[in-house]
């Protein structure tokens, strides 16, 4: 098993290798694919540092040169990065993509991203490879190996929603930064962060989705005892779209400005939410407190419940009272 999943690595070592040898070095990958993160904004160190490449628009390329490179049809299915057809010929998964590689904690590929470049919807916007021997989805964040040191050295840990953000704030000189790929957090991951700080800051895209997605996740880290806040984009914004617009010295400011603790911005979107109906309002009491309840730290949660008993515009003693029920109801 260990000399499969060493296989596989080299694997995807090669193909990692293959995709950005076809973005620098091929016509169509230089015209299309390198002109493509260019108008985007990065610069060609980022490019480089992210190992980003191109999967040429043709449905055998890579599946042709791995083959005559002498890897095994079996493992190109395993990885992901070929598909078997009926006949059992296979064909590439990546077509006239721009590639993300991912990379685990050592650095070493594991698996890969493909954003199109076509702009019907009825593609899908990113094809990410499957599970694999050796890319478990749930212990793995795009980017903590770039970030792992800034991490430390800042105590805290950024979390984006997508590949481009990641990219994007590295080049502005935010290296402190993981995506989750557009899934939501799993306790792998959080224990992932965990390792290397306890301070964590979502940044997710101002859209509808992002801010579900915020609301969504975060039970689970503040279980883990993590400090979590909260930073939203102006609507329609992502980080990455946002740091482009504005550039690095006005993006740093905005995140130290507006960033918001997660129970307080939580409280507040829900009391926006429910208006001055009583049974609403009764009703995000609860959930507040609930997310509060989940806390490890006795003394955090004091001092949540009273900040927050203002915010609600209730007496301490009432939240306190549901709190202990809550509880003991999980106890
Ligand atoms: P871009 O800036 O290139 O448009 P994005 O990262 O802003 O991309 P979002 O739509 O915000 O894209 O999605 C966030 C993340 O979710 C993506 O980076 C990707 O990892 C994942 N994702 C998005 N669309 C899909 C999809 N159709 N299939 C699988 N994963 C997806
Ligand atoms: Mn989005
Ligand atoms: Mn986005
Ligand atoms: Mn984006």
């Amino acid at each position: 098993a260990q000399d499969k999943r060493e296989s596989l690595y080299v694997l995807s070592n090669w193909a990692g290798k293959y995709f950005k040898e076809q973005l620098w070095e091929t016509e169509a990958g230089k015209s299309i694919g390198l002109s493509y993160f260019k108008e985007r904004g990065y610069r060609e160190d980022i490019i480089q540092k992210f190992d980003l490449g191109y999967s040429p628009d043709q449905w055998e390329a890579l599946s042709s040169a791995a083959l005559k490179a002498g890897f095994q049809k079996e493992y190109l299915k395993e990885i992901g990065l070929c598909i078997e057809r009926e006949d059992g010929n296979i064909y590439d998964r990546f077509r006239g993509r721009v590639i993300f590689p991912i990379h685990n904690l050592t650095g070493r590929i594991i698996g890969f991203g493909g954003r199109t470049l076509k702009t019907e919807k009825s593609v899908p916007k990113y094809v990410n490879s499957p599970e694999s021997d050796i890319y478990h989805k749930s212990d793995v964040l795009y980017g903590l190996n770039f970030a792992k040191k800034s991490i430390m050295d800042n105590d805290t840990c950024y979390l984006v929603e997508g590949y481009a953000d990641v990219l994007s704030m590295h080049q502005a000189g935010i290296e402190n930064v993981v995506s989750s790929s557009g899934t939501s957090l799993t306790t792998g991951q959080i224990k992932l962060i965990s390792r290397f700080t306890k301070n964590v800051v979502i940044l997710y895209d101002g859209d509808a989705a992002g801010i579900k997605a915020s609301l969504r996740g975060t039970d689970m880290l503040l279980e883990e005892g993590l400090n979590v806040k909260v930073l939203l984009f102006p609507d329609g914004d992502d980080p990455d779209s946002y740091v482009q617009k504005v550039g690095s010295t006005a993006f740093r400011e905005y995140l130290d400005a507006h960033q918001e603790d997660f129970i307080f911005y939580k409280t507040n979107i829900l009391l926006k939410d429910a208006g001055h109906d009583p049974i609403k309002r009764a009703e995000v009491i609860r959930d507040v407190v609930q997310s509060i309840a989940l806390i490890p730290d006795e003394i955090k949660i004091s001092v949540f419940i009273k900040q927050c008993s203002t915010l609600l515009d209730i007496e301490e003693r009432v939240l306190l009272t549901e709190l202990n029920k809550m509880k003991l109801d999980k106890a």
